[in-house]
Order: C-alpha cells, then structure tokens, then sequence
C-alpha cells in the first residue's frame, strides 16, 4: 500500500474551526429557532466595492474577445499588478521595494506554507504562542516537529508566549533560532508591534543571521500612524526578512483569491556546503514550477484598489469593520471585560470572565446568547482563558451579538 506522510499523523485531531462547527451545528439543530450570529472564524461580510466590480467586468470582457484574451500569465503576477503594489504599498511609504522583489498569488495563507518548500528540515523555528494555527501545523506536515505534548505544543518549535504582562507581542527568544513568524497587526490578539519591537527583531534576526517571516495580511487595518504597515519600514530588514501580504481582508478577497509575497533580492540562505543562496531565486523557482499565476480578472481588481476611487472604497471598508471593532472593544469593557485589540486590527481578544475556559466561555456565549467567537485556547497553550471575537460582521449583527453577551454576563 502507499505510505502517507506520516507527520500529518501529529496533527491535532479535532483542528479549531471544524470543533467549532461541530458545537454549532449541534446547538443550531437542538435549538433551531435560535438567530445565531458568528463572530468567529475571520470572513469579512462586506461585497467587492465598485471600482473592483468594473475592474474585473472589464477584465472578463477582454477575456471574451480574441484579441485581448489571455491564456497563461507571468507565474510572478502581471507588471501592471506588481508595480502598483511595489509604488502604493511601499515606495510612496519611503521603503525601497521593486516590482521584481513582488510575487502574485492566490492568497497568503498559500504563500505561508508554501515557503518552507525552500528551506531545510533542520531549521530552528520560532512561533508566537498564542498564533495563526497556519504557522505551526505546515511546519508539523513538513516533518519540522516532534509530536505533540498534551498541551498541543510540538516538539523541536520554539514557542515565544504573549501574555498580559508583555501586552500580548512576546520577546525575543532567549535562544538563537533560524526562522521566525511574526504577524502585526496580529491575528488573533489584534496587538500591534511598534516600529521599536520590529527594530529589536530586526536588530536579532541579523546578529543571528535569522529569517523573519513577516505576515502583514491586516497592515490596511492600522490607524496609528507611528506604527509600521511593513517590516521593511526598518533598516536593515530586507537583508532578514521575507513579507506576506493579502488583499483579503482590505477589499474582501477572501473568496476571490489574491496575495502577495515579497522577497527581497539581496535576501541570502545557506547550502549545506555553506555557500550562499539567493532566496529570491529559489522562490521564483518554486512559484514557475509549482504555481501558474492568480487569474487575470483577479489580478485586474487587485489592480483597482491602487486607484483614487479604490483607495476611498477599500477605507470606507476598513472603517466599517474598524468601527465594529470599537463598538465590540467599548461594549465590552462597560461590562467588566479585559480587552486587547481592536484598535488596529479587526479582532478583539478579551480575558474570559470568572476564569472560565476559552472552550467554557465558547459554549457559554453560544447557548445564552447565541453568538460564536473563538477559543483563545485553539491559537495556542498561552491562549487558554482568552477568547477572540472578530469585527467582521454587518454593523445590525454586532450591535446585536454586543447587547445579547451584555446580558449574559
Ligand atoms: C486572513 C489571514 C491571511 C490571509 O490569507 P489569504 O490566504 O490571503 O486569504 C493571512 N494571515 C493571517 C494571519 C490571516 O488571518
């Protein structure tokens, strides 16, 4: 018979969202005329706004015509697409990224795990704890790990805990690791880092000739101005670091599929012989034989998020979920609740009240107010005893889902 890859077999079995599911559906089916409202897995709600509508209308007429079809794209992303990142997103911000440092694709949860196709197996790899579970289980299925302990945590990763104490945007490692993921504005805590913590790691990675992976999928959401939307905002950073960028939760691509990775051409890795390797290289290559490019129409309202009309949309969106975020984090607080997020980020993480488990607080919150957060527990061991609730849901539903959780506690 053919033998599987066996470290799948480590992966935790009952995985966050499909537990939370479960419980729904049990709830919903034993209740069935409860309205439940969902404030937990991050899906934005909003629909494409309508200078992406027309972009990619556009785009489908072209493809309909023989003259200005498109079969197969650049596996990077068409120019048009990665110029107007490399100008709008970075260089109008003062950071020197080109085009060519700029890789399209179908999202960055892909990117994310992709990326370990080019690295070694011997790796030691830092993960924050609690985290976007993404991080860890693709370094578990490229056999990077040991199995799990009892509190979910994998052997051979370095787990870097947030806590209250360090508001929820962890230190350094005490010892010396080869990769490290960071996430700001973070998933799930929404907790930002300063451009000073961001120095400090870049100040580690190249003393200990480290890679940062830096995950920026929620940079549109930051509304402080004294805090870096890229990692490259600090010097020194694109000889250390590698950045990830989506456009789904800024325009609402969660369903259409786009991301990007930049990859800095003077970024180097180490062969086994010892020399020097560009990362830059290795990643093109993996993309040209592994990926064939997002689609044109895709990429063709990506394009139109860089325009006047889509900029305004894509903040008139941003706000919208921003402003359920503060109603959620100052509904909350009148009530006694501790917290975090929620400023510059769209999910709210708050301290269980009572001490009651995040899977406690879950099945509370579900079956007296028939709302659906996140356990904190299921984004890590440091978690447990925290809970996530996301903004992105339609303004009536959150005022809704807030007054109803007033009630319960
Ligand atoms: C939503 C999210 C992403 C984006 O993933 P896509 O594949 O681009 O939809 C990336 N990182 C984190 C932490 C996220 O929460």
């Amino acid at each position: 018979m053919v033998q599987i890859n066996q470290h799948y077999l480590k992966l935790k079995a009952g995985y966050l969202f499909p537990e939370i599911g479960r419980r729904v559906t049990a709830f919903a089916q034993a209740n069935p005329s409860a309205k439940i409202i969902r404030l937990g897995i991050g899906d934005v709600t909003e629909p494409l706004t309508p200078s992406i509508v027309a972009a990619m209308h556009a785009a489908v007429d072209e493809m309909a015509k023989r003259d200005s079809f498109k079969g197969y794209g650049p596996e990077q992303g068409y120019a048009f697409l990665r110029e107007a990142v490399a100008q709008h997103d970075f260089q109008s911000r003062g950071v020197d990224v080109s085009a060519d440092e700029i890789f399209i694709s179908d999202g960055s949860k892909c990117d994310t795990g992709n990326i370990l196709d080019i690295f070694g197996s011997d790796n030691r790899i830092a993960i924050s704890d609690p985290v976007y579970p993404v991080y860890v289980d693709t370094n578990v299925m490229a056999g990077h790990t040991g199995p799990a302990d009892e509190s979910g945590r994998f052997g051979g990763l370095v787990y870097l805990v947030g806590n209250e104490a360090n508001g929820f945007v962890p230190d350094l490692p005490t010892e010396r690791v080869d990769m490290i993921y960071l996430c700001y504005p973070n998933n799930p805590t929404g907790t930002v880092a300063s451009r000073e913590t961001l120095a400090r790691w870049v100040e580690y990675a190249r003393q200990n000739k480290s890679l940062i992976l830096f995950d920026a999928a929620y940079e549109a959401f930051i509304s402080d101005p004294s805090i870096p939307h890229s990692i490259f905002e600090i010097p020194g950073a694109k000889d250390v670091a590698i950045e990830f960028r989506s456009f789904s939760k800024s325009i609402g691509f969660t369903g259409v599929r786009c991301g990007l990775t930049v990859v800095p051409k003077q970024l180097m890795g180490t062969a086994p012989g010892g020399e020097s390797v560009s990362i830059h290289q290795l990643w093109n290559r993996r993309q040209s034989t592994k990926f064939n490019g997002a689609s044109y129409v895709v990429q063709k309202g990506a394009a139109a998020a860089y325009t006047d009309q889509g900029k305004a949309e894509m903040r008139g969106l941003v706000d919208f979920y921003m402003t359920n975020a503060r109603l959620l984090r100052e509904g909350l607080g009148r009530v006694g609740i501790r917290v975090f997020g929620g400023v510059n980020a769209p999910y709210v993480w708050i301290k269980t009240p009572n001490n009651l488990g995040s899977w406690e607080f879950f099945d509370l919150l579900l079956s007296k107010a028939n709302v659906v957060g996140t356990p904190g527990s299921g984004f890590g061991a440091a978690g447990e005893g925290y809970f996530r609730l996301s903004a992105f849901n339609s303004r009536a539903n959150v005022e809704e889902a807030l007054e109803r959780i007033q009630k319960v506690l």
